[in-house]
């Protein structure tokens, strides 16, 4: 039986553990700090990182954690991630602490950007956040939208672990599409609470996030409307998304 939980990082990173009351597994730990003074206090040795993309907040933590245990690191195969030993593309099925994790490759962000799947639970990294999507550094709008409508197709009760605490920022956004939201409003008003009682808004369902986040929701009729009315080329999904991710990034 595995647990999760987190370790906070950076200014709103979160680093996810798993952990089977012996030995843990992290994902992308930007930081070791925090990941070693969580895994000596649990009294956990490291046996594995999963790495979902290349930059410094998900890897810089790698070399420093190799100094204290030797996890074996599952990585994006096309990207340079320190002390990578097991390189994935995606399509993998690897075993994390008894339990088998589905490998996907979700390019967008990063092209080589990977997400791990396991029954009820996905970590994707910056691929998918509550509320919201990674910003295309490398990617397509196309491959982005493709790798998100791979990830929607999961069951809707699956937890979305995502690495950053970005929700209220991405509903305010999402407000401002869509004003008169009714669900929106009760997410942000859900969200608020959490915030403001210093606890995370993630993770979020899969359901949750296929009824209030935009990205996730480039094929209804109210966000057609809005991207259309602002630049999208006509109603197709890739046209829509690519339309409001390009305002996401000038929102505010
Ligand atoms: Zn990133
Ligand atoms: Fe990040």
């Amino acid at each position: 039986m595995i647990e999760i939980s987190f370790v906070s990082a950076f200014k709103d990173n979160y680093i996810w553990l798993l952990s089977d009351g012996q030995r843990a597994f992290v994902v992308d730990p930007g930081d070791a700090a925090p990941v070693i003074a969580r895994l000596d206090a649990l009294g956990l040795s490291l046996a594995g990182i999963l790495i979902t993309h290349h930059h410094a907040d998900h890897q810089g933590g790698i070399a420093a954690l190799l100094q204290r245990w030797q996890p074996v690191v599952f990585a994006p195969a096309s990207e340079s991630i320190t002390g990578c030993t097991h390189p994935l593309a995606g399509g993998e099925c690897i075993d994390v602490l008894g339990q088998s994790i589905d490998v996907l490759a979700v390019p967008g962000h990063t092209l080589g950007h990977l997400a791990y799947s396991l029954p009820g639970a996905l970590f994707c990294g910056d691929t998918l956040f509550g509320a919201g999507c990674g910003r295309l550094f490398e990617g397509t709008p196309a491959q982005m939208a493709d790798s998100l409508e791979r990830l929607a197709a999961l069951p809707d009760d699956t937890l979305i672990y995502c690495a950053h605490e970005y929700t209220e920022a991405n509903l305010r956004f999402a407000q401002a599409l869509e004003p008169g939201s009714p669900v929106l409003a009760a997410r942000c008003a859900r969200v608020a609470d959490l915030r403001s009682a210093g606890l995370p808004s993630v993770p979020s369902t899969l359901a949750e996030e296929k009824a209030t986040n935009p990205f996730l929701r480039c094929d209804d009729p109210a966000l057609i409307a809005v991207a259309q009315a602002n630049a999208a080329v006509n109603a197709e999904k890739v046209s829509v998304f690519t339309t409001l991710r390009g305002m996401r990034n000038n929102f505010q």
